[in-house]
């Protein structure tokens, strides 16, 4: 059964004390084309296994880069980037991305696409029947297994993208901005709703947002990047209890402290 965010066994991952799952040394992106964009300049950090980690920044910093680079999607120029040790060259199965939107295959039901990864992926399929229907409960979804993604809410289209990803167990997830198209009500539910998930699957977690106040609820440590060409140019451990809920942690005095700390860095680049 699906564990609940007030579940006692869930405990707060101590990042501290866990292997490296992420680690960026130095890594730069230049575009080129009619005119040469420099789009990250030698930007360093790691995450740790089950950590939860955020990057906020100004549109156009490079946010999306990054995590295109982590997903093995985008070459880049110079510096590292490793997945557990091992130089990020190419898609690893260790990785799974969810996009800002469309992820799913408009001509396939909600059970079609969230299969489809695992059937790509060459899975055995008595196996994927049987995650299939453990994955599209653990997203909420069950009852709307034949329906195609225009017909789904916003909310439910990107549910549906996470379970997708998940079918492959992926060890780290990279989300960039994958509720920023939603509204603030759907948003704050479906941030509850991937806790609730991370935490069950054990994920190290990459969020790209523009979203202060969901960088703080969701995150353990947020960093913050200058514009472009991107730099960290902060980092802020969010030391908020866990399980968070949506009103209590917010109502923390020391929510408040963190949203006027990364406002203020925010304001003034
Ligand atoms: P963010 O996600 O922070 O909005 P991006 O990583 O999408 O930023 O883009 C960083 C910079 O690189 C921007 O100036 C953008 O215009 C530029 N850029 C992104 N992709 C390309 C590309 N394929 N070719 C040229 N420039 C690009």
């Amino acid at each position: 059964m699906a564990r609940t965010l007030t579940d006692p066994m869930i405990k707060s991952p101590d990042p501290s004390e866990r292997a490296v799952a992420v680690e960026l040394t130095r890594v730069s992106k230049v575009y080129g084309g009619a005119e040469t964009v420099r789009a990250l300049d030698e930007v360093t950090f790691s995450i740790r296994e089950r950590e939860f980690l955020s990057v906020l920044g100004p549109s156009g910093c490079g946010k999306s880069t990054l995590l295109r680079i982590l997903a093995g999607l985008l070459p880049h120029d110079g510096g590292t980037s490793r997945i557990y040790g091992h130089t990020a060259e190419g898609v690893s199965v260790e990785v799974g991305v969810v996009f800002q939107t469309d992820n799913l295959l408009p001509w396939l039901t909600l059970e079609r696409n969230v299969r489809l990864a695992a059937e790509i992926a060459g899975m055995e399929s008595a196996m994927i029947d049987a995650k299939a229907r453990e994955m599209i409960v653990m997203i909420g979804l069950s009852g709307f297994e034949r329906r195609y993604p225009h017909e789904l809410s916003g909310g439910m289209q990107q549910r549906a993208a996470i379970g997708q990803t998940l079918m492959l167990s992926p060890k780290i997830l990279l989300l960039d901005e994958p509720f920023g198209a939603l509204d603030a009500l759907t948003r704050d539910r479906l941030n509850m709703e991937l806790l609730r998930i991370i935490e069950a699957q054990h994920q190290t977690v990459l969020l790209i947002t523009h979203s202060i106040s969901e960088a703080v609820f969701l995150s353990d440590r947020v960093l913050v990047m200058s514009p472009r060409p991107g730099k960290i140019i902060e980092e802020l451990v969010i030391d908020l209890p866990r399980p968070r809920h949506p009103r209590l942690t917010r109502e923390l005095p020391k929510f408040g402290r963190y949203e006027g700390r990364l406002s203020e860095i925010m304001g003034v680049i």
